[in-house]
């Protein structure tokens, strides 16, 4: 403090330091909200400010921080990641009151009004977790979340906010409950985040689910994107360097992005394709992003850009991607096109304005930004919004169906078809020409005989192709009858013909076809279920008699169960389906005998337990010293004098692992082989592998069994 400061300030700060930076969370995101294009109601958010601090008074969260940092953490990825104003704002502040606190949804309207009382109360409603214990009530809560996301969409945005918070701070939860909160993470939010557009959200939320769900693998791919960060970016900037030039001298004003890959996304197609990392291509990824005034000449620009880079590039032919004549149904839109770079790299180049830009990052939270006042076309996600509403109006009275209907409508990509007069309607794959009729108009649905495909007639049960132009037939004497039924994929054309079918009094409403399916699935579904309980009932059973099994004593499922693979009898069982090893990462389940059955953290049964049974999940780890095991290895690669020996020194020699069989084919200079070490855990497999594919020549090993 300078000397001559006067020192008779009386101000005296009383708040606490703990006070102090509750506060200062709060006043950094008003700011943000300041500084945004909205209106600026700071009263009522000030207000709702000091009525969550005073409801959350003296609770913490798991971290120990004081509660109310969490709403104020919602709030801020609200408007700052997803551009909302303050009724979101308001609401994310007040979400968790009245689960937690004394206050009522009427508390909340009195001091609030309607609108944000009703958010608060749908945040509410769908906060007991999708995952129930039954099917049911899995598809009870799916339900609510989807009845109140289509009255107001923000309650589903604020409760994405909310779920993005809780993952990135799930290292304070319980390793249970991590495990359950990322595989919903994964099974729910990720794909409706996708729905709704809101990529940037769907690929954090993926991203840190895989983190959590498995820490080794994640690490692995995190580890190769930072070592080849430096490459990648000289490689992309070569490549955009003569595009710059031309943008400059064009007048842009833009910004190129190199894009990296998600690190799930890297993961997932190393599985789906048995590929490894480095022979991802589409890692390499541009993106151009440039400011634009006049709505007119978007389009346009996005087409002038597309030019620059095929200038003195070579572009793949079969890779253009013209999202912006017809958009993507989540309302995506851009031009995608993939060029040669340097070293013979494809890389792939989007093309979008900013507000392009926003809509693919925040997709329905964009609407907010762009709200003029004028009524806009009704957008694809507008479309598919009243389709939600349309079958959470002609409820499937069983809870299955309708989660299936559900899910088929997240999940389920598109296909574009046309009309003749050249209209575009986006339908889910699959879609046959009567879902086409019954997307135009329920009564050209109801009369149609058969669709006319490039001057050929088609049968109703046709399936639609994307870019088919399809003409409906229809006949004023025509109706449904109950085979129609199984002739159409769309719930929109299924309702529509059953209540038609009710209505005329027809009493078989159910075709021949459509009661065999619902057989196949009922016992389907029993044979999973009896599969579940077989897996959750007592896995030593083959020693056991029935009823003579008599629990042990309960396992402490906070605790991590240490799994010792070296006692004579185990204390956990291994499940069969995945066969996990010592080093593998991997997750247990207390049976109903009090038994620890143990999982690959990515086995499809787990999977399904981890979102049903939740809570008999113990966080496991390998301990002890793990006994031997067998492992086969596949090793392929070209052929060269001495490479055999030069492997089977590494192994035994070097690694000092034992090899138990070997075998090995050659065919036109390529080898393949089959070898069976004898090692103790997984980890020094996955050495193994590391250390094979140093060997010159060998372009392939990987642990098949
Ligand atoms: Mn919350």
């Amino acid at each position: 403090m300078p000397d001559n400061y006067p020192t008779y300030v009386s101000y005296q700060d009383t708040r606490t330091k703990e006070d102090r930076m509750v506060d200062s969370a709060f006043r950094e995101m008003l700011q943000i909200y300041i500084s945004s294009n909205h209106r600026k109601k700071v009263e009522i958010i000030e207000r709702a400010y000091q009525f969550a601090k005073e409801a959350h008074k003296g609770t913490r969260r798991r971290s120990g921080e004081p509660y109310i940092m969490h709403p104020i953490a919602v709030a801020r990825i609200l408007v700052e990641e997803l551009g909302l104003g303050s009724t979101s704002i308001c609401a994310a502040l007040l979400h968790d009151v009245v689960e937690d606190t004394d206050y009522t949804r009427d508390d909340i309207e009195s001091s609030f009004g309607k609108k944000i009382a009703d958010i608060v109360e749908g945040v509410t409603k769908i906060s007991g977790g999708i995952f129930g214990a039954q099917a049911s009530i899995q598809a009870e809560n799916f339900r609510k979340l989807l009845l109140s996301m289509s009255t107001d969409i923000r309650v589903i945005l604020v409760k994405m906010a909310d779920r993005l918070h809780n993952m990135r701070t799930l290292g304070s939860m319980r390793p249970e409950k991590q495990y359950k909160i990322a595989g919903e993470t994964l099974y729910v939010y990720a794909p409706l985040a996708h729905r709704l557009g809101l990529s940037k959200i769907k690929r954090e939320l993926e991203d840190l689910a895989f983190k959590y769900e498995q820490p080794q693998k994640y690490k692995e791919i995190i580890e190769k994107l930072s070592e080849t960060e430096e490459h990648r970016e000289s490689i992309v900037e070569e490549f955009v360097k003569p595009v710059r030039k031309m943008l400059d001298d064009a007048g842009f004003k833009y910004e190129i992005k190199a894009r990296v890959k998600s690190a799930y996304s890297i993961y997932k197609k190393m599985e789906t394709k048995h590929v490894e990392f480095d022979e991802i291509y589409d890692v390499y990824a541009v993106r151009v992003i440039f400011e634009n005034e006049d709505e007119a000449l978007e389009k346009l620009k996005c087409w002038q850009i597309y030019t620059f880079f095929t200038e003195g590039h070579k572009i793949h032919p079969e890779r253009l991607r013209d999202w912006i004549s017809i958009p993507k149904a989540n309302g995506y839109r851009a031009l995608h096109l993939t060029a040669m770079g340097p070293e013979g790299k494809w890389i792939e180049v989007q093309i979008r304005s900013r507000k392009m830009d926003d809509i693919a990052e925040l997709g329905y939270a964009a609407h907010w930004k762009y709200k003029t006042g004028v009524q806009e076309d009704e957008t694809e996600l507008d479309t598919w919004m009243n389709t939600i509403k349309d079958i959470l109006a002609h409820p499937e009275p069983n809870a299955m169906d309708f989660l299936d209907t559900i899910k088929l409508n997240l999940f389920s990509s598109e296909i574009y078809v046309f009309t003749p007069k050249g209209d575009l309607l986006t339908l889910p794959t699959g879609a046959t020409v009567l879902d086409m009729a019954f997307a135009i108009h329920s009564q050209l649905g109801l009369h149609c005989v058969a669709g006319k495909l490039n001057h050929k007639l088609v049968p109703l049960s046709h399936k639609l192709e994307s870019g088919d132009q399809v003409e409906i037939i229809t006949s004023n004497s025509s109706s449904p009858n109950p085979k129609w039924i199984d002739y159409c994929h769309t719930a929109k054309a299924k309702t529509r013909i059953r209540t038609y079918l009710k209505k005329a009094g027809n009493k078989l409403i159910v075709s021949d076809e459509e009661i065999k399916e619902k057989e196949k699935e009922k016992k389907e579904t029993e044979q999973k279920n009896s599969l579940m309980k077989k897996i959750l009932r007592n896995p030593f059973s083959s020693r056991k008699k029935e009823g003579e099994r008599t629990p042990g004593p309960p396992i402490d499922r906070k605790k991590t169960f240490i799994l010792y693979p070296d006692e004579k009898v185990p204390n956990y069982h291994i499940d069969t389906c995945c066969s996990p090893l010592p080093g593998d990462d991997v997750l247990g389940f207390v049976n109903e005998d009090e038994e620890v059955v143990v999982h690959k953290v990515n086995c499809e049964i787990a999977m399904r337990l981890k979102s049903a049974f939740g809570s008999r999940l113990v966080m496991t780890k390998w301990g002890g010293n793990a006994p031997k095991f067998n492992a086969t290895i596949s090793v392929e690669g070209i052929d060269r004098m001495g490479i055999l020996e030069e492997i089977t020194d590494l192994v035994s020699k070097k690694l000092k692992i034992n090899i138990r069989s070997l075998n090995i084919r050659t065919q036109n200079e390529v080898f393949t082989s089959e070898m069976t070490v004898i090692v103790d855990t997984a980890e020094r497999v996955d050495n193994l592998c590391e250390s094979l594919l140093e060997i010159k020549g060998v372009k392939f090993a990987k642990r098949i069994s």
